[in-house]
């Protein structure tokens, strides 16, 4: 068969198993309403977290910067696409996370790549949650380091491929793990980690892509939120979510980011952020370092959201963040449902297999600071309607 009639026939392929994504174009900047095919919907499903994507101070921050250094760096970082907001944004970013230093790449993807195969080869072994995120999963298959993967937030299996290690004679321990899992919203167990990680020497790195802006003080994040910055050795976080901008970052002691420096392929062979980004990325940072009205407002609306939707009846899994997993279990039904949600003006995604285990079936809702009371009480009416239609509830 022709390559291109292969192409065809795989996506015809993954239509008929009802996996083919289908991609809405928005019409208008991300918010609590957007636009789409000249639709208004309430925006569920964004990790636009503090509404920062569209807020008026990143954007006045990202047009100075775009007036004073152009619209792109010009190349790589070590030869000449380093400027003087990549390093204050750098800076700030290390003042916020309440660690030595910090070094910022293309995405949050990105900085898992450029992290897990730098400071690993094959004397090494990587300790990863099976729930871990997928740039996790290709981080540690461009390791050359030998593999250990964990139960789910299960620490007596963390233990056992630990000693798996030891007894391997592994060099370096990395234990890596999420620190908030997108599609359950649940936290990992970074205490129980953190100690494992003392009894046997290894080291701990979090990707913190959901806890940034949303955990601890003023949303330093899962480490700060268990007050343990100290105890871990990297940390991993997005601009793209709660930052409202885009790109990732590394977090942790001085001589790591130097080495990262030195020898990360993302940095060394991949332009850095625009000066519109950065700026809008610094302006976000001190947002969020001046004050904690945007994470309250969160934290408030994701409170009232799950409350209420738990006494119409639905289960919600076992989150403990923003996110949101309203159960419907069945795949076929939550597409469905998804659907019908779009229909009454509701963009909330469905979630389904391989995603999610098969039967865990759900729609994932996004609680973000910008949505009203307003906004929740129209959902949450939809939802109970829709329910009771689709006899779920
Ligand atoms: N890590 C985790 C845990 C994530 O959820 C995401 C975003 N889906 C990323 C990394 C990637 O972040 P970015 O979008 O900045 O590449």
């Amino acid at each position: 068969m022709d390559f291109y009639e292969q192409l065809k026939e795989d996506l015809r392929k993954l239509d008929d198993s009802g996996l083919l994504i289908t991609i809405r174009t928005l019409e208008s900047a991300q918010g609590a309403w957007i636009n789409i095919n000249g639709k208004k919907v309430l925006n569920m499903c964004s990790n636009n977290y503090l509404g920062l994507a569209n807020n008026e101070r990143l954007k006045e921050a990202a047009i100075n910067a775009v007036k004073s250094w152009g619209v792109g760096p010009g190349a790589v970082r070590t030869i000449a696409g380093t400027m003087k907001i990549h390093d204050e944004l750098e800076e700030k970013l290390a003042e916020f996370k309440k660690v030595e230093a910090t070094l910022v790449v293309q995405s949050g993807f990105n900085a898992n790549q450029a992290v897990i195969p730098t400071i690993t080869n094959e004397e090494d072994g990587i300790l990863s949650d099976e729930l871990n995120h997928a740039s996790i999963i290709d981080g540690v298959r461009l390791s050359k380091a030998k593999r250990y993967i964990w139960k789910h937030k299960d620490l007596n299996s963390l233990e056992e491929q630990l000693a798996k290690a030891q007894k391997d004679n592994c060099r370096r321990k990395l234990i890596i793990t999420d620190g908030v899992f997108s599609m359950d919203g649940d936290i990992a167990p970074l205490p129980g980690i953190v100690k494992l990680a003392k009894k046997y020497d290894a080291l701990v790195m979090v990707d913190d892509a959901h806890g940034e802006g949303v955990l601890g003080e003023n949303g330093r994040g899962v480490a700060d939120h268990f007050n343990l910055t100290d105890e871990v050795d990297i940390e991993i976080g997005t601009l793209s979510k709660a930052f409202g901008v885009v790109g990732g970052f590394i977090a942790g002691k001085k001589v790591l980011i130097d080495y990262l420096k030195q020898q990360a392929r993302p940095f060394l062979f991949s332009s850095s952020l625009s000066p519109a980004e950065t700026a809008a990325a610094l302006e976000a940072t001190k947002t969020l370092y001046e004050s904690n009205e945007l994470v309250k407002k969160l934290w408030d609306n994701a409170k009232y959201f799950q409350g209420k939707i738990k006494e119409i009846g639905y289960d919600i899994g076992v989150t403990e963040t923003p996110i949101t997993p309203v159960m419907i279990y069945d795949e076929k039904k939550t597409k469905e449902f998804s659907s019908k949600l779009y229909e009454e003006g509701i963009f909330a995604s469905s979630i389904v297999y391989p995603t999610v285990p098969k039967g865990k079936a759900r729609i994932r809702v996004m609680i973000s600071a910008l949505h009203s009371k307003e906004d929740l009480d129209f959902a949450l009416n939809k939802f109970e309607k829709i329910g009771k239609s689709f006899g779920i509830l």
